[in-house]
């Protein structure tokens, strides 16, 4: 299943930081590849819920990017970013896999309209409220509540949260957690999940 880590590939540095930090302050766990091989590298290695990929890169462009996800047989959700208004740009990159598009400057409610629609695309994803007894997270508005009453949570405990809720049932292993949940300087000998899981 899609989890809420996201692989932002983009090559300006002010750019790909405030976009991090804006969707860490969502909830999701970001990490950051600067150019091609990285990204590729790092989609390897990590279970990616969705990759958000500029088409201007230095070296090999996103769309070669794209193209060679696609050929590993990768299937995360992709989403291009563009600087250019051109049609031409729009094709080349849904016919080089990607999933969907977004312009550049877009508005960053926009991205996150895009982005929670191509997480959603796994049929156990289609529903916004999970419920679990009387407990309810709402995965739009991120409002969580036991016996209707509000529960007030950081980005990351709400991130673990809906993370366990999705897959009700389950038995969860601290590695599905750190891989899912957490970005990639994540220290596997920290007790911070614990410390989490204890919250
Ligand atoms: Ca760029």
């Amino acid at each position: 299943m899609n989890g809420m880590r996201i692989l932002l590939v983009e090559d300006e540095r002010e750019a790909a930081h405030m976009l991090a930090k804006g969707l860490r302050e969502k909830s999701y766990a970001v990490d950051v590849a600067e150019d091609g091989p990285a990204a590729l590298e790092k989609a390897e290695i990590s279970p990616y819920g969705l990759v958000i990929l500029d088409i201007m890169l230095p070296g090999m462009d996103g769309l070669e990017v794209c193209r060679r996800l696609r050929s590993n047989g990768t299937r995360i959700p992709i989403l291009l970013l563009t600087a250019r208004v051109n049609v031409d740009d729009r094709i080349t990159g849904l016919d080089s896999g990607a999933d969907d598009y977004l312009t550049k400057p877009f508005d960053f409610g926009e991205l996150l309209a895009r982005i929670r629609a191509l997480l959603r695309r796994g049929p156990e994803l289609q529903t916004t409220t999970l419920t679990i007894a009387d407990l309810s997270v709402n995965t739009r508005s991120h409002l969580v509540t036991r016996a209707v009453k509000p529960i007030k949570l950081t980005s990351k405990e709400y991130a673990l949260l809906e993370y366990l809720a999705r897959r009700q049932g389950e038995v969860i292993g601290r590695e599905d957690i750190s891989e899912h949940v957490w970005e990639e300087n994540y220290d596997p000998f920290s007790n911070l999940i614990e410390v989490y899981m204890q919250r």
